[in-house]
């Protein structure tokens, strides 16, 4: 998403793209996988020292609430942050802990099944796949 755009969604919700808030989006978009806030702010802590965790916290938590980005929870694993909002699949390593994207799901067809097929309106909606990596499968 371009940053005139986080901009804009920020704005009809009130906020603005504060320092705090573009930081934590540039070390998500740095981050490999899927990052827990922990990650994040290790990454937005590299060039701002002083930054607080709570601060990456709340921060996450706004441009969640606005669309800007997406928040995935497995059981026993910190809640992952990413910045693909299209509906999509990710796939967690059970053991390393890796998350990967797993390509070729159309969930946005469940989404269509579920307005279709029931008189809700569709929120949020997600789903979570655990396996054995292939590095983990071999040792
Ligand atoms: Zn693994």
């Amino acid at each position: 998403m371009l940053v005139p755009d986080v901009r804009e969604k920020l704005r009809r919700s009130g906020y603005t793209l504060t320092s705090q808030r573009r930081a934590v989006l540039e070390a998500l978009s740095k981050a490999k996988g899927h990052p827990s806030a922990e990650d994040v702010y290790l990454i937005v802590k590299r060039e701002n020292p002083r930054v607080a965790l709570g601060t990456v916290y709340q921060a996450l938590s706004v441009l969640e609430e606005v669309g800007v980005v997406g928040s995935k929870h497995w059981a026993e694993s910190p809640t992952r942050y990413d910045l693909n909002v299209e509906p999509h699949l990710d796939i967690r390593c059970i053991r390393c802990g890796e998350v990967s994207e797993v390509p070729g799901v159309a969930l946005g067809g469940v989404e269509e099944i579920i307005r279709n097929n029931t008189p809700y309106r569709v929120t949020r909606a997600t789903m979570v796949v655990e396996g054995l990596c292939p590095a983990c499968t071999d040792s």
